[in-house]
């Protein structure tokens, strides 16, 4: 910063504040510029008014336009910026956004800044949307004129100016520089009123001096702040936390967890309720499902409906909706490399007298296309189910061909395609995809848990799985879990409007992963199709290896991965998606998978890249060891 220029009714007031200590030293030392500027010098009224009556009567008056913009052009004009632009205008307002330590860090780095005080009711809103870039408030409460926090923001910015404090380490630990308040300070005398400064202070080492504010500051944090001690605390848990498992679950967002107890203080009324606050719940569950759908590209082609996520969306389709659309057959396929949700639920179809055929994927975890299609049975094959993108190796389906090559064989088959793992990583639309049932899970797009949706074609005839209230139009009963489905929302919005951003980078990390191991270790197998895979998922084996040694180990450097699919972990059986792919037990059981988020660094990939690589090296030498 070099120069602030503050615009008042009051300049005397301000300039008070910056002739003694250490912003007029600064001043003096050529440090930084101040000046304050009487606004009633420009007003072009002959009674020097400066002020008027706001339109639409009212208390008080208002600070009018003119006097204000044209005390602004002359400061511009007498002090042009280097480049001739505007000065970055701020606005002092008990409306703007609080005042924080970090504001203070953003402006401090400007060349520039302009501060307008407001006084008596306020300012002509014009001003504001002419030449103001901000509006600062220095909390919730009202003063009388914005002198005083433009005094308080020019100070704070000032002593941020490098040469005003006489060393950078005074801002080093001082309370909001980081998150937690200031330790303890003591000063002479050593004994005073029965009280003695902390021995440790005295006794002149270093180390434990520091460990000592460490703890000072934690402690007087957690008593005066809960608040930045919460946030203390959870930074630390997540500084050595390299969480690599999100396709299992993903963390969930603030903003989902702030959105959901919004939902909670303020729509908390049943949706089905006939009262005023049902009918606010319900329009926004309208809304929200519309938002959805428009993210799917779904908004005039079929229905979403809100289910408990997409384990009970992929049940749904089998047991209850299958059932209801006996003409279309009693012949399905699926793939073998579907997740037990869609397997499990179409195996147990077979008690109902349905025919189940698996269609056989290629080494990339592919379905044959070609094969699928000899499978098919005009009239007769009722359902086609092929997931999007694999949960353990990440392959992508070739989703829109199967689609062409069940319409041109069957128009009537109905395809259905669980999405669990693509939406909010790759483009999910429905009428690109052509599927005619979607399943989707908040969870794995930092969303709640609890919550996902089934997206169902106008053609596909539904019948509900859960009886009861006749929520979600009579074919899911229970009532809509408000919060969790507008906590979904903002998951998915903010997802899907950062997507390719989000694919980049997704794709640089697990870069990061494939050449370190490509590069440091001999024996490995990467299970991850190069082509047609999602960049969110690594699936890597060792042979010789047990993956869940692999996962323990990495787990004691805070590094968390999964083996197989996170839903199938609990179980013994080997990966059926690995079986379905060829790959021989040995490939299977040293099967690990690193799956992403956007939110992951590269920074942390770097490290828990180099440290499976290193760990693997040392788990391959005992293994050799223990086999001599
Ligand atoms: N009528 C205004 C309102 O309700 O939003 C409040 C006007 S206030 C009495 C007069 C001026 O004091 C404001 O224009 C603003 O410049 C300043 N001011 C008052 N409280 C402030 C605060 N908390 N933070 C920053 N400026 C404040």
């Amino acid at each position: 910063m070099k120069r602030i220029d503050i615009l008042t009714l009051f300049p005397d007031m301000c300039s008070a504040a910056f002739s003694e200590s250490i912003v007029a030293r600064a001043i003096k030392a050529g440090h930084l510029e101040i000046d304050c500027h009487q606004i009633r010098t420009y007003t072009e009224d002959r009674q020097g008014k400066v002020d008027d009556y706001p339109y639409g009567g009212g208390p008080g008056l208002i600070m009018s336009y003119q006097p204000v913009k044209s005390c602004y052009d002359a400061v511009l004009k007498d002090h042009p910026t280097d480049d001739g632009g505007k000065p970055y205008t701020v606005y002092m307002s008990p409306q703007g956004t609080p005042f924080t330590q970090q504001t203070a860090r953003r402006l401090a780095k400007l060349d520039r800044l302009v501060i307008i005080c407001g006084h008596y009711e306020g300012i002509d809103e014009r001003i504001i949307e002419d030449i103001v870039d901000e509006e600062i408030s220095m909390g919730d409460f009202v003063l009388t004129g914005g002198e005083i926090p433009a005094m308080a923001v020019a100070d704070c910015i000032a002593r941020l100016v490098p040469g005003v404090l006489a060393s950078d380490e005074a801002y080093e630990n001082e309370s909001h520089s980081d998150i937690l308040l200031e330790y303890a300070q003591y000063t002479r005398p050593e004994v005073i009123a029965g009280k003695k400064v902390p021995d440790v202070l005295l006794r002149g080492n270093h180390a434990d001096i520091e460990q000592w504010r460490l703890e000072n500051a934690i402690g007087r944090t957690k008593e005066k702040r809960p608040d930045l001690y919460e946030k203390y605390m959870r930074r630390e848990r997540e500084k050595n936390t390299y969480y690599f498992d999100n396709s299992a679950t993903t963390k969930q967002w603030d903003e989902v967890t702030a959105r959901m107890a919004r939902v909670c203080e303020v729509l908390y009324a049943n949706p089905s309720s006939l009262h005023g606050p049902g009918f606010d719940a319900e329009k926004e569950l309208t809304s929200v499902r519309r938002k959805l759908l428009g993210l799917i590209g779904g908004e005039d082609s079929g229905n979403l409906y809100f289910t408990s996520g997409a384990t009970e969306a992929n049940n749904w389709v089998f047991r209850s909706i299958l059932p209801a659309n006996p003409r279309l057959g009693r012949h399905v396929i699926i793939s073998a490399v579907e997740h037990p949700s869609v397997s499990e639920s179409a195996l147990s179809m077979k008690e109902q007298g349905c025919d189940v055929e698996i269609a056989p994927v290629d080494a990339d975890g592919r379905v044959n296309v070609a094969k699928l299609a000899e499978m098919i049975r005009p009239g007769e094959t009722a359902l086609v189910s092929v997931m999007h993108v694999n949960s353990e190796t990440g392959s992508i389906q070739p989703v829109e061909e199967i689609v062409r090559e069940v319409r041109r064989l069957s128009p009537g088959t109905l395809v259905h395609c669980d999405c669990v793992q693509s939406f909010g990583k790759i483009s999910v639309n429905v009428k690109k995809l052509g599927a005619d049932l979607i399943s989707v899970s908040a969870h794995k797009i930092h969303g709640p848990r609890g919550i996902g949706f089934l997206y169902a074609d106008k053609r596909v005839k539904i019948k509900p799985l859960l009886y009861g209230g006749g929520q979600e139009n009579g074919f899911r009963s229970g009532t809509e879990n408000l919060p969790a489905i507008c906590g979904f929302e903002t998951a998915a919005s903010v997802i899907c409007g950062s997507l390719d951003d989000r694919f980049s980078k997704a794709a640089r990390m697990k870069e990061i992963f494939t050449s370190a191991i490509t590069s440091g270790l001999k024996t490995y197998v990467l299970n991850s199709p190069e082509e047609n895979c999602s960049p969110y998922i690594l699936n890597v084996s060792f042979p010789g290896l047990r993956a869940e040694v692999i996962l323990h180990t990495l787990e004691k450097s805070g590094i968390y991965v999964s083996v197989g699919s996170a839903c199938s972990s609990h179980k013994k059986n080997r990966s059926a998606v690995l079986t379905a792919m060829g790959k021989n037990t040995k490939v299977i059981d040293g099967a690990i998978r690193i799956s992403f988020s956007a939110d992951n660094t590269e920074e942390q990939c770097e490290f828990a890249a180099k440290t499976l690589v290193r760990e693997i090296k040392t788990l391959y030498a005992l293994h050799s060891r223990k086999k001599n």
